[in-house]
């Protein structure tokens, strides 16, 4: 059957929403993948490592019968198609394709986290889902609102504009 999955797309060198919307075309023609919702795009600081330029960040929904590892195979080609270098952790990227819930799933392996292990500190992942899927409830429980205004409450909350 198959499973409903959302992926964040990043990226902070070249013509970063180029970068994206040419990742999402490739997501777009892998076998056995659908793309039903897609967010704004997000111009948001960088997290983690901030010295470095912003981001572009989107969020898009899926629905696949590939495996998530498969998925992440998949994921992990399009970004090498689009330049991507290894770049340090945190580091400045053409393109990053994270996979965030993978339907029910959870995975502790150290190749695929899923759901994925930082979704509910970023808001530049929370605040896109929230946008396509505002009744959502995340894999732990948790209602998306209300992660999301608690997270925001937490952090300035002005270093996200949506474009
Ligand atoms: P973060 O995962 O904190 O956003 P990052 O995106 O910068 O960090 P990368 O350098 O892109 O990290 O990826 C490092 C490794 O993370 C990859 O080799 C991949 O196997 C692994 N990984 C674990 N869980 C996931 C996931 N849910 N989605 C994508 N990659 C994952
Ligand atoms: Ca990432
Ligand atoms: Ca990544």
């Amino acid at each position: 059957m198959d499973k409903k999955v959302y992926i964040g797309l990043g990226s902070n060198m070249g013509n970063k929403s180029e970068n994206i919307a040419k990742a999402i075309d490739f997501v777009a023609c892998i076998e056995g993948v659908n793309i039903k919702k897609v967010s704004s795009l997000y111009l948001t600081a960088p997290w983690g490592r901030t010295d470095q330029d912003d981001f572009i960040n989107q969020v898009i929904e899926i629905e696949t019968d590939l495996s998530a590892l498969n998925l992440l195979y998949c994921l992990q080609d399009i970004e090498i198609k689009l330049g991507r270098h290894r770049d340090g952790k945190w580091g400045p990227r053409i393109i990053d394709l994270d996979i965030l819930i993978y339907g029910e799933e959870t995975s502790l392996l150290e190749e695929l986290q899923v759901p994925h292990p930082y979704l509910l500190e970023r808001l530049f992942v929370l605040i896109p889902l929230a946008e396509i899927n505002s009744e959502m409830e995340l894999p732990d429980g948790s209602k998306i609102r209300e992660v999301l205004s608690r997270e925001r409450a937490l952090t300035e909350g002005n270093d996200i504009i949506k474009l």
